[in-house]
């Protein structure tokens, strides 16, 4: 007979206080011995079960026989040129990769969390999406990307304030594992993050969206459409096939009614596919009368995607059409872009010779 595999210990990071709460009160701990552990956990930041000094030594040992503190360890790490950016490739426990991308600007630090390994949407102009889905990732795996940035902004006696889930893959196709990390963000006993400087980013999926509205997350939404037309936005977004764009648009409007949040929509600018001026009318027409934010963010070239971002006069012909609807625009900027900083751009050129050339589309 085979024996049985061991129980995976539990990752500390994956748990939000509640979900840590009712495993202590299991083992007999109150609520008082759970904050303990999660103010050592998220304010001072501790590393280790060693570290754990002001906690009874018996939770200690309970913790450390029945637990794990495990974060995701450096594989690669570039600074761009432009000071500000510096990108990691963190590697998990069963040895992928994400990229986490760390933001210092007039004093203000932003971190970009990656959310699955791979994506499964396979937009074309996406690196991620180039290299198709290989798995979600669990909140300790998101959080633990999160603490390998406080740590080093802890250096420098700087501390994070926004965090944006843009990086590696869709976070409403990970909505749990997402939503969970959120909440252990902006806990007020750990990390204490403002819910107006967390950013969700998503390509659409509807009803993910409709879900965020029900339950009130703490998080600003960005949707990314890139594309105001079926046909346009189809070509450059393969998931958009599943929910169209009048359903999307109809969970936005629900979304803001109910939230009564504004929505920001990103539109990465491709020369000659989606930053003409037909585009921009039907953008107009699309998001004319809510309340709209619209992000253009210049095309990052990949490998995959043979197209080149607009220059600055179609990205501000863009910008008056987008005026015309009464829609306020910012131009976003490729911050970093000397060291790959788009989204899957660094795991594709540290791990090119080995990835897969075929992107998986859901
Ligand atoms: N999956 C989510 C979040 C991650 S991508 C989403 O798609 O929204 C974050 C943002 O980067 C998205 O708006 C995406 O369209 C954009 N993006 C990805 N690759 C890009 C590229 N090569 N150039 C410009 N923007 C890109
Ligand atoms: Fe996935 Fe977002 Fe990249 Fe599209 S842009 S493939 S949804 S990570």
């Amino acid at each position: 007979m085979q024996p049985t595999p061991p129980t995976p210990l539990v990752n500390l990071y994956d748990l939000p206080r509640a979900a840590l709460g009712e495993l202590l009160a299991g083992w007999g701990y109150s609520a008082y011995h759970r904050d303990l552990l999660w103010e050592a956990l998220y304010r001072q930041q501790v590393e280790s079960f060693d570290a754990l000094t002001g906690l009874r030594p018996d939770l200690v040992q309970a913790l450390r026989e029945r637990t794990r503190l495990e974060r995701p360890t450096t594989h690669h790490e570039v600074f761009s040129s432009d000071g500000f950016t510096r990108k990691l490739l963190l590697r998990l426990r069963d040895g992928q990769t994400v990229e986490t991308v760390l933001m210092r600007f007039k004093g203000r630090a932003t971190v970009c969390l990656s959310t699955q390994a791979g994506c499964a949407m396979g937009c074309v102009f996406c690196a991620t999406g180039q290299m198709g889905f290989v798995r979600h990732l669990t909140p300790g795996e998101i959080i633990g990307q999160v603490l390998h940035v406080t740590r080093i902004l802890r250096e420098t006696n700087e501390s994070l304030r926004n965090v944006v889930l843009m990086g590696m893959g869709e976070p409403l196709h990970n909505y749990e594992g997402t939503l969970e990390a959120v909440d252990i963000l902006v806990d007020q006993l750990g990390l204490a993050l403002g819910p107006r400087f967390i950013t969700l980013s998503t390509v659409g999926v509807v009803p993910g969206i409709r879900r965020l509205a029900d339950e009130d997350r703490p998080v600003q939404l960005a949707v990314s459409l890139h594309g105001a037309t079926e046909e346009e936005r189809g070509a450059l977004v393969p998931a958009a096939r599943k929910w169209p764009l009048a359903e999307l648009m109809e969970a936005c409007r629900y979304y803001s009614e109910k939230r009564k949040r504004r929505i920001f929509y990103e539109w990465a600018l491709i020369a000659g596919k989606n930053d003409t001026p037909e585009q921009a009318h039907a953008l107009g027409q699309l998001l004319k009368g809510m309340d709209a934010h619209v992000n253009v963010i210049p095309l990052n070239p990949t490998v995959g995607y043979a197209q080149r971002p607009s220059g600055p006069d179609a990205v501000r012909a863009f910008q008056d059409i987008l005026a015309s609807y009464g829609l306020p625009s910012t131009v976003r900027q490729r911050r970093g872009i000397d060291i790959d900083a788009g989204c899957g751009q660094l795991k594709a050129a540290v791990e090119r010779p080995r990835r897969s050339p075929q992107p998986t589309v859901s």
